[in-house]
């Protein structure tokens, strides 16, 4: 596996943004790099790697890599912070101020070296959120390789931006018209509405920081990063990928990355990796045991991500909603889901019996799995990145209500570019609720069955061998080790 030689092995530093997305993804390029027989080090928030340790069996997951490493660095925020709702954003304030410094005094300081080879690293792959890194890199003559944990749609829309704020398309105006539609995005000319742009277009109250201006600058750092992975595929998103590539010429689509890792490591999965979790949240498999029991393509999987918070208002609308529509249904209620005091009041007696009958609730899903079960039917997911592409991996339609970030892109793209689903963003009813779930699970249930099970072919063809994924993933290895020869 590995070449011979003092200096064989590339050592990798991995560093996500600290978010359940983004670690989970990341750690997964982690796993698929150590398979390859590259050392890495992967950086974790301390708040985050206490959680991975306590609800997963990760140490003793990469403890079959002897190149691999986890090394922790503070996030700046004290342990009682929720880091999640309108309050996740302190985060990206306290990684400047506090994470920032600290990565690069310990990059310098040699902590970061690997303890197995004692070699210092040779390639930063660094979430794109993070482009301080390039600096750093820059500094030290180290090659950055930025990974952008989002789908290539909204990538291309914060990289567009600037186009449309020149274009006088934004900002956003009190009263706004939010089916306005905006046409300064190559690409998107026809179909993008005011509403579908990234959720930080809508500033409410200038006084607040501007995080889109942030986004976007972010964003626009990627085109001096060496190279930019994204964790999507060809077939679903070559027109937006093309976009990019004037951009961004040396680009890696690696996903469904779930999907190439499983495949990856295929016959040599231990039981420690076949129900692997990259989980902050305490999972809760008894759902497992309960779709078992499920008829075929019954149930609504309902999950809204490890980020998005809601009022209990909101809550029983979605709940009135599932109940109305007599059907199935699996969903996650992650603890500090329900915002503030409210999660206390009392639960109708119609939604508590609604879900004893045809309900089942759990805190943490093991949400791959969850898709791929022969019971599940239909996703009402929130359209973060990593839920979408697991949806479409898995061949199930959805239906989406957006909460923040890229999430009111991806869920244009899968209504209306892909036919993957529906859009329910901006609007949350128990009637409408009720139609949706009607509509996918029944009236429309052929129609989105069809395009989702010709994408989760597509899906897996690009992560088989010869696929698009699957190739590129092995250029990128080659790649790594073409840098380590350089560093020599
Ligand atoms: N997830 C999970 N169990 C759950 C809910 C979510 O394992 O009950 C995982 C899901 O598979 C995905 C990640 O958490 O990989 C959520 O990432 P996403 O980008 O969809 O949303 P975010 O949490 O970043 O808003």
């Amino acid at each position: 596996m590995e070449a011979e030689g003092p200096k064989a092995s590339p050592h990798v530093l991995i560093f996500p943004a600290p978010a359940q997305g983004h670690v989970n993804s990341m750690l997964k390029l982690a796993e698929l790099l150590a398979f390859a027989g590259v050392h890495v080090t992967f950086v974790n928030s301390e708040y985050n790697h206490d959680r991975l340790v306590r609800y997963t069996n990760i140490l003793a997951r990469f403890a079959c890599f002897p190149g691999f490493q986890f090394k922790t660095i503070p996030d700046g925020l004290p342990p009682e912070h929720p880091r999640s709702g309108s309050r996740v954003m302190d985060l990206v304030d306290s990684l400047k101020s506090v994470t920032k410094p600290l990565f690069r005094e310990m990059l310098f300081s040699g902590q970061f070296n690997s303890v197995s080879s004692r070699s210092s690293v040779s390639c930063i792959i660094a979430d794109g959120i993070l482009s301080f890194t390039i600096d750093v890199g820059d500094e030290l003559g180290i090659p950055v390789i930025h990974f952008r944990t989002i789908s290539a749609c909204c990538f291309w829309a914060y990289f567009s931006i600037p186009f449309v704020i020149e274009a006088g398309e934004l900002p956003i105006q009190g009263n706004e018209d939010m089916d306005r539609v905006i046409s300064s995005v190559p690409g998107m000319e026809t179909f993008l509405r005011c509403r579908d742009l990234p959720s930080f277009c809508r500033v409410s109250n200038p006084a607040e920081p501007n995080y889109l201006q942030l986004f976007v600058e972010e964003t626009r750092q990627s085109p001096r990063a060496r190279a930019l992975i994204l964790n999507t595929f060809e077939e679903l998103e070559g027109t937006m990928l093309s976009h990019i590539r004037t951009h961004c010429p040396q680009i890696y689509t690696i996903g469904p990355l779930h999907a190439l890792l499983k495949l990856k490591l295929g016959s040599e999965t231990t039981a420690l990796h076949s129900q692997s979790s990259n989980s902050l949240f305490q999972v809760d498999r008894s759902c497992m045991t309960w779709l078992d029991a499920q008829p075929l393509k019954s149930v609504i999987y309902v999950s809204f991500g490890s980020i998005t918070t809601m009022t209990k208002d909101v809550l029983m609308e979605f709940w009135h909603g599932l109940v109305n529509s007599k059907k199935r249904f699996l969903w996650v209620i992650r603890p500090g889901l329900v915002d503030g005091n409210d999660a206390d009041r009392q639960t109708p007696a119609e939604l508590v019996e609604g879900t004893k009958e045809r309900g089942y609730m759990v805190g943490w899903a093991p949400q791959e799995e969850v898709l791929a079960h022969p019971a599940i039917g239909g996703f009402l997911t929130h359209s973060g990145w990593n839920s979408t592409i697991e949806s479409i991996a898995a061949g199930i339609p959805m239906i989406c209500w957006p909460y923040l970030a890229d999430q009111q892109v991806n869920s244009r793209f899968v209504s209306k570019v892909w036919k993957l689903g529906m859009d329910m963003k901006d609007v949350c009813d128990r009637v409408i609720v009720e139609k949706m779930v009607n509509d996918l699970m029944v009236e429309k249930r052929e129609e989105f069955l069809k395009s989702s099970v010709e994408m989760s072919r597509l899906a897996r063809e690009s992560v088989s061998e010869g696929g698009s994924s699957y190739s590129n993933l092995d250029r990128l290895i080659d790649d790594i080790r073409l840098m380590n020869v350089g560093a020599k």
